[in-house]
């Protein structure tokens, strides 16, 4: 059995003290243990995130890394100070870093090799955009972006993965894919996985989830959680998605 997954994509919102007032009213919530909570901050959230959460069940994640270990790399950040973080988790390879500030698969690639090494939980994200969807290639494209972004992976190391499955049309625009059509995709990912783990990757889908789709996409036999950005935010409303997942 995969155990749910829940992850917040916080994107670039929160301060401190907006952080800290999320968690307090978070936290008035009971979280059971069946199912895996992640909340992916701004890294100025981080040190105090994970302190704060330390001992909960709340999992806190990155929403970047570099590739390197170190070096002269001026606005990035590594795997090592994240570990000294104790964050546990990354995503790597969100739609909104390959368009913006041009990540390729082979970069996402390194990220996740890197990151792997170092023991972190990666969240790889992918997915096609309108164009491509219109176009009848999204399997074309998960399938080049999850090949190349794993080709230096060992299989063992695919089983620590967790994989979203975020149509960038999706994403922040209120139109979700239909349940069916994310289980398709995301049966499709699954297949493309070594067989040994075809079983143990949780693979989530990302893209306008809310309070009132979450239950849909649970429903259906290959998905295994959310990545949600938007609906993260609000630390009720949250709440009440990790509730259905
Ligand atoms: P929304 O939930 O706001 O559509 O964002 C999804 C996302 O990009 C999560 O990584």
């Amino acid at each position: 059995m995969r155990k749910p997954v829940l992850a917040g994509n916080w994107k670039m919102y929160k301060t401190i003290l907006e952080t800290k007032d999320f968690l307090r009213q978070f936290h008035e919530h009971t979280i059971s243990d069946d199912r895996e909570v992640v909340i992916c901050a701004p890294y100025p959230a981080l040190p105090w995130l994970t302190e704060a959460c330390e001992g909960t069940s709340i999992q806190i994640g990155a929403q970047n890394v570099h590739w390197e270990l170190e070096g002269a790399f001026t606005g990035e950040v590594s795997v090592q100070m994240l570990k000294a973080l104790h964050v546990t988790h990354v995503i790597i390879g969100h739609s909104e870093r390959r368009a913006y500030f041009a990540e390729t698969d082979e970069m996402i690639g390194r990220k996740l090799r890197t990151a792997l090494t170092a023991g972190l939980t990666p969240i790889l994200c992918i997915g096609e955009t309108l164009e491509e969807k219109e176009l009848g290639k999204t399997n074309e494209v998960v399938k080049r972006q999850l090949r190349t972004a794993l080709e230096d992976v060992s299989p063992v190391e695919v089983g620590k993965l967790i994989i979203a499955y975020e149509p960038v049309w999706a994403i922040g625009s209120g139109l979700a894919a239909t349940d069916e059509d994310a289980e398709n995709v995301i049966s499709y990912i699954r297949s493309l996985l070594p067989e040994r783990y075809q079983d143990k990757v949780r693979i989530l889908y990302g893209g306008s989830v809310k309070p009132e789709n979450i239950a849909a996409y649970m429903s259906q036999p290959n998905i295994d959680g959310a990545l949600v950005g938007g609906a993260s935010l609000d630390p009720d409303v949250f709440h009440k998605m990790l509730v259905e997942v």
